[in-house]
């Protein structure tokens, strides 16, 4: 049975803050090694996880809250993970759950995910698996061999969750140095070869393991992101289809303004630090938990605390006078002077500035429009790029790909 896409929390624009998204670090280990990780001095820490008594604690005085955006390490390494996720679904009232992975664990995350849609019926679940580039430049970027096992993952999703319109299943390409002269070859390439809901690109951020990786510039990232564009209008077609004419165009209306408003935002806070033109919300409306737990306003500023000098009590954190101060710090982002890249933080701050939102959604949904071409994603081009890059045609062919 077709499961229609109900509305996401984003969908409910809101002036008052109050706490909407937590963050939480599920565990500190990790089956890859990028290189351009931002949590790899994190991790190699090597602290206990919080245990799983810990984390209901944090649930069960949290109270509602719209989002849960996993994070870590690497979110499927935590067995107990699906359990976490009925703590806050019960407990929290959660709508949103942002699951991201490398997509090494197929089978794993395809199992994690139908028992989330059974036991979580009304929550939607973004399922964002990273991939980065043609076969070797993926691996390489990835420090471990899973092109192979992460496209396998991406077809399972496909087939198990294909009428199921509350996954949402997304792909998402950091850019460094190594993919950088492929990136919109690859944008190609996913968006003939997958159906996923969107697929996001970004600028390598925060400390990497590797030195140099960061490569991209404003104005390089910019001209990337202007030709990437066409391809989220034909995005937002995907989705629209089967909707009524009003819902389709309202879709590609918002669809194609948020990434848009993102971007821009992104692009011109990669060289220096650039107001978003709207507060950041960072510790009015969203807490970061790390793995060990500590705990943060933003993931790209330093902990504050330790959930266990509070009680594991989220209420308390949040009223805290670390979290005040920290708060009065980040002056909304102007006073620090923080300004960054952060797209989970820009999308979040975007729900409570409604009226800056909706002015900024209408300016990026025109800039898209003008910036669209047509696009050649033919069987022709995307054997062609399967030559070109090397790809394992056969290997592509077990999987169901092509
Ligand atoms: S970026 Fe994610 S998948 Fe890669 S090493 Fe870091 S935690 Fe693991
Ligand atoms: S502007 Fe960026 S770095 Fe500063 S608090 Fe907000 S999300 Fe964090």
């Amino acid at each position: 049975m077709k499961t229609k896409r109900t509305g996401s929390s984003f969908n409910a624009l809101r002036s008052a803050r109050a706490l909407e998204s937590i963050f939480l670090f599920t565990t500190g280990k990790c089956n890859a090694k990028c290189a351009m990780c931002f949590y790899a001095n994190d991790m190699e820490q090597k602290a206990p996880d919080l245990s799983f008594e810990e984390i209901k604690k944090l649930s069960e005085s949290a109270g509602a809250f719209n989002r849960l955006w996993l994070s870590g390490g690497e979110p499927t390494l935590r067995e107990d993970l699906p359990d976490i996720i009925e703590l806050f679904y019960k407990n929290n009232q959660i709508k949103d759950i942002n699951f991201p992975s490398n997509g090494i664990k197929t089978e794993r995350i395809i199992q994690w995910l139908k028992r989330i849609r059974t036991r979580c019926p009304d929550c939607n679940v973004s399922i964002s698996i990273s991939f980065d580039g043609f076969g070797g430049t993926h691996d390489t970027q990835r420090g471990v061999p899973c092109f192979y096992q992460a496209a396998e993952t991406l077809k399972r999703l496909d087939g198990e969750f294909k009428d199921d319109g509350r996954v949402i299943k997304n792909i998402a390409t950091v850019i460094t140095k190594y993919n950088v002269g492929e990136a919109l070859d690859f944008m190609a390439w996913v968006y003939g070869r997958f159906n996923v809901t969107t697929h996001t690109i970004e600028a390598a951020r925060g400390m990497t393991r590797e030195d140099g990786v960061k490569v991209l510039t404003e104005k390089s990232l910019r001209d990337i992101q202007d030709k990437a564009a066409p391809y989220y209008l034909l995005y937002a077609k995907r989705i629209g289809e089967g909707m009524t004419m009003f819902r389709k165009r309202l879709t590609e209306f918002f669809y194609v303004g948020l990434y848009r408003a993102m971007y821009t935002i992104r692009a011109a806070n990669l060289d220096k630090p650039a107001p978003w033109g709207m507060d950041c919300t960072a510790g009015e409306t969203t807490l970061v938990i790390d793995y060990d737990g500590r705990f943060r306003a933003c993931e790209l500023r330093p902990p504050i605390g330790r959930v266990k000098d509070y009680g594991y009590n989220v209420r308390e954190i949040m009223a805290s006078g670390a979290m005040k101060q920290e708060i009065e710090a980040i002056g909304h982002g102007h006073r620090a002077n923080c300004w960054c890249t952060h797209g989970c933080w820009i999308m979040s701050s975007m729900t409570f500035n409604p009226v800056k939102m909706i002015a900024k959604l209408i300016k990026s949904y025109g800039e898209t429009k003008r910036l669209a071409r047509p696009l050649e994603v033919t069987e022709e081009r995307l054997r062609g790029m399967e030559e070109q890059y090397h790809l394992d045609r056969d290997k592509l062919a077990a999987i169901g790909i092509v």
